[in-house]
């Protein structure tokens, strides 16, 4: 078992997520406390061997690790502020979810009060800690990171980013940023085929085979945006990708064209600025540089 059981971890909110990740260090044998602003959600894993903390100072006491799992930033200062002093020394790994600018100030903030930080952005779902597809990034403290990253992989695969705290939140947000447009083209494929009688589940079935099969397109994209040369030889030309025949289709269905018509904005601007011949990667510069 990769456990760390020398270190008493104390995970600081039991919401659905945070319940999930001190059930996955209780069932790998590390000591855990548990604490939760709301009374009694910690009945379960009291059961399974964890320890319930009736405050947070007295969780932050118990264990020289804190995992901080709250609901947002502002909950983390709302619970933390005040045991500034008693963490001291200790070391904070907080997964809650913030935006890279209020990681950065997390840091900074337990920096100054003698905290080892580590910052983490959660891509799973809480049925999904600690089994196979959950993937946890992290930036902040290499010596935390290093230090604890046995307890970590308990949860997920672990991918640590550098010192800069703000990373692994920019990472998940941009990752996040992938999914939700991808999602969004889903639904409108979706909606685009149901006036034909196609369920969603008809169009899903097709849709997850098709679009894992273009993912594999990423890595060409990625050369050329990383060699700046959009001219290069071989690509699907941004004349060739206009979208003009996908709206009017969009158009005969009813439905509403913003998803792709948002795509074909950001073509549009640079085959107006010349740039038609070149490779479909190149919208990538419409959206690096605002309109
Ligand atoms: P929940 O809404 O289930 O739980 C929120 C937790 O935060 C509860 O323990 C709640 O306590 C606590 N909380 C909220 N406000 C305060 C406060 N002011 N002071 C003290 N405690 C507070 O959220 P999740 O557990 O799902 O999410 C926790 C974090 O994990 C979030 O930042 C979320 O973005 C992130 N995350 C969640 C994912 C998910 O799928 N659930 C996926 C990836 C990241 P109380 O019970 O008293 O209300």
């Amino acid at each position: 078992m990769t456990t760390n059981s020398e270190v008493r971890v104390s995970v600081l909110g039991l919401g659905a997520m945070g319940s999930a990740l001190a059930g996955a260090l209780v069932k790998a044998g590390h000591a855990t406390t548990v604490w939760n602003r709301s009374p009694g959600k910690g009945k379960d894993l009291v059961a399974q061997g964890a320890e319930a903390a009736a405050t947070a100072g007295d969780a932050v006491r118990a264990g020289s690790l804190v995992i901080a799992c709250l609901l947002d930033h502002a909950s983390v200062h709302e619970v933390l502020d005040p045991l500034s002093d008693e963490l001291a020394g200790h070391t904070l790994i907080n997964v809650t979810t913030t935006s890279p600018a209020q990681s950065r100030e997390l840091a900074d903030w337990a920096a100054r009060a003698g905290i080892a930080y580590l910052d983490g952005g959660i891509m799973a779902v809480p049925h999904m800690i600690g089994a196979p597809g959950s993937s946890i990034l992290y930036s902040g403290s290499a010596d935390v990171f290093r230090q604890h990253k046995p307890l970590l992989d308990v949860w997920g695969t672990s991918t640590y980013f550098g010192e800069d705290a703000g990373l692994a939140s920019l990472y998940d947000l941009a990752l996040l940023s992938g999914m939700y447009v991808m999602f969004a083209g889903f639904m409108h494929g979706a909606a685009m085929v149901a006036p034909a009688g196609v369920t969603a589940g008809e169009f899903a079935a097709m849709a997850a085979p098709w679009l894992t099969a273009m993912t594999g397109a990423f890595e060409g994209f990625a050369e050329v945006i990383d060699g700046g040369d959009y001219t290069v030889e071989g690509q699907q030309s941004l004349e060739f990708s206009d979208l003009g025949h996908i709206l009017a289709a969009g158009a005969e269905q009813g439905i509403d064209n913003e998803a792709v018509a948002m795509v074909q904005r950001l073509i549009r601007r640079q085959t107006d600025a010349g740039h038609g011949a070149e490779g479909f990667a190149r919208i990538y510069e419409s959206i690096r540089r605002p309109g």
